[in-house]
């Protein structure tokens, strides 16, 4: 049995701390908040709407994750599953909403692309095999295989709306491993997801009372509680083991002797770890790890300011349509329980690596900046019933073009002190589903 220590209580440090208490180790998390769950904060407001801060959807996409969930507990009754109108995602080209599905098919059948934009689709059937010695920017990597037109709006659109990126400055190989690897073995990557035999049917979920509700769910399995409201006051190696001296709540200072710690707190905030000076003189330089500024703006509208509701997931706006915000999602229409009668929630997306500049703290400016553009585009009259916003001033690590020298550099650090883990979502993927896979 090892000692553990878990830095940090989001999804990723309460996961592991679930698998290494099966394999029978002891694990003590250390988290700064008084609250688990990290970037997933779930908030029910007095007027009846249930908004989130951060994520707002769990793509579940492996059977080990939808088996996870269905072995906590009461959390299989509260799970709900996207509304299947869900699976249309409109895309925004001069002023219309252009409905998508995940399918190429669907891309042909739309109006989005021109015609020469759909045929340069199909320029991917006959790519060449390429093992790339240079790392490119997912940007250029899609128009080498889908042509410009399919880079410029749906790429473009799709990597702003989830990871608040811009992909002509994110690492195609860090980014997308697995279709620069479809490019190395097949050339082409429509042919190679073809081959692809579908071992889950993916789907889109959430919780009754939001995303907030699984972190909750995991720590409340732990043997050993999370210590919230931990200040971490050093970080020391001695003798094959790691000595960390933390505040507890009650303000009494402890030290204690771990065989391993895992850090899973934002790669923004590594930097700032009390870690002796030995040690960190040689951390990797997280802080260059770009976490561009997002602003989220929920907005309630009653039925009766709609004129003409879009049924479907949200929409996404390319940065040629020149708009302030990235896009937006139709929540009440995805998950049940998010409004109260007869209203609906909207939730928006601002700021972003497209522009940075845009995400600001102040949420009456946010309304007046976005409100003309919400009202034409979704055919609503009025100003909002519910408003509510949160300012992310770090929100989603960019891989960016070349980022396999920053990952070797934490694998140098690892292999140079064997029992010291980093694992966050700036490793392996950033999304929920990254999070919770398993051990
Ligand atoms: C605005 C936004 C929208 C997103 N939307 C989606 C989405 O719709 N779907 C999706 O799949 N993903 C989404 N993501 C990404 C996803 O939410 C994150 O990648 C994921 O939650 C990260 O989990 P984590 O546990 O690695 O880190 P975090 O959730 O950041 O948890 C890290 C924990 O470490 C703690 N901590 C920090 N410093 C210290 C310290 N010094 N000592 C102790 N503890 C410390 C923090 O308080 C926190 O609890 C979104 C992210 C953001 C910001």
């Amino acid at each position: 049995m090892a000692d553990i220590a878990i830095l940090g209580a989001g999804l990723k440090g309460l996961k592991l701390a679930h698998d290494f208490e099966k394999k029978g180790h002891r694990c003590t998390i250390l988290e700064s908040a008084n609250q688990v769950g990290g970037a997933l904060i779930s908030k029910r407001h007095a007027s009846g709407y249930l908004t989130e801060d951060g994520a707002h959807t769990f793509l579940m996409n492996a059977q080990s994750i939808e088996s996870f969930i269905h072995s906590i507990p009461g959390l299989s009754e509260t799970l709900i599953e996207a509304n299947p109108a869900s699976q249309n995602r409109f895309i925004l080209r001069n002023e219309i909403l252009h409905a998508i599905k995940p399918k190429v098919s669907s891309i042909i059948k739309s109006k989005l692309l021109s015609a020469q934009g759909k045929l340069a689709i199909l320029k991917d059937l006959f790519a060449p095999r390429m093992d790339r010695d240079k790392d490119i920017s997912l940007h250029d990597f899609f128009e080498a295989h889908f042509g410009k037109e399919l880079a410029d709006y749906l790429l473009n659109a799709f990597i702003a709306g989830t990871y608040a990126g811009d992909p002509k400055k994110l690492s195609a190989e860090a980014t997308f491993p697995r279709l620069v690897e479809y490019e190395k073995t097949k050339g082409s990557i429509l042919r190679s997801v073809a081959s692809k035999k579908k071992l889950y049917n993916s789907r889109i979920i959430s919780f009754k009372n939001g995303l907030m509700t699984l972190p909750i769910a995991i720590s409340q399995l732990l043997e050993n509680q999370p210590i919230l409201n931990c200040e971490i006051q050093h970080i020391k190696s001695t003798q094959n083991k790691w000595e960390i001296a933390y505040r507890s709540p009650d303000q009494r200072s402890i030290v204690r002797s771990f065989d391993r710690i895992y850090c899973t707190i934002p790669a923004h905030k590594i930097s700032k770890l009390p870690l002796e000076p030995r040690i960190q003189n040689q951390l990797p330089n997280f802080d260059s790890i770009y976490h561009p500024p997002v602003a989220v703006l929920s907005l309630g509208f009653h039925n009766s300011q709609i004129k003409k509701p879009l049924d479907g997931f949200g929409y996404l706006i390319p940065e040629l349509e020149k708009q302030n915000y990235l896009g937006g999602l139709f929540i009440s229409s995805l998950f049940e329980n998010r409004a109260p009668k007869d209203h609906q929630l909207f939730t928006f997306f601002i700021g972003g690596a497209r522009s940075p500049e845009l995400a600001i703290d102040d949420k009456d400016q946010l309304i007046a900046n976005t409100l003309p553009s919400i009202q034409k585009l979704l055919n609503i009259s009025g100003s909002p019933t519910f408003s509510y916003s949160r300012y992310w001033s770090h929100s989603i690590p960019q891989y960016s073009v070349g980022y396999k020298n920053t990952l070797k550099s934490i694998e140098a650090f690892e292999s140079a002190h064997p029992n010291f883990h980093f694992s966050g979502n700036y490793r392996g993927g950033i999304s929920l589903a990254d999070s919770v896979r398993t051990l």
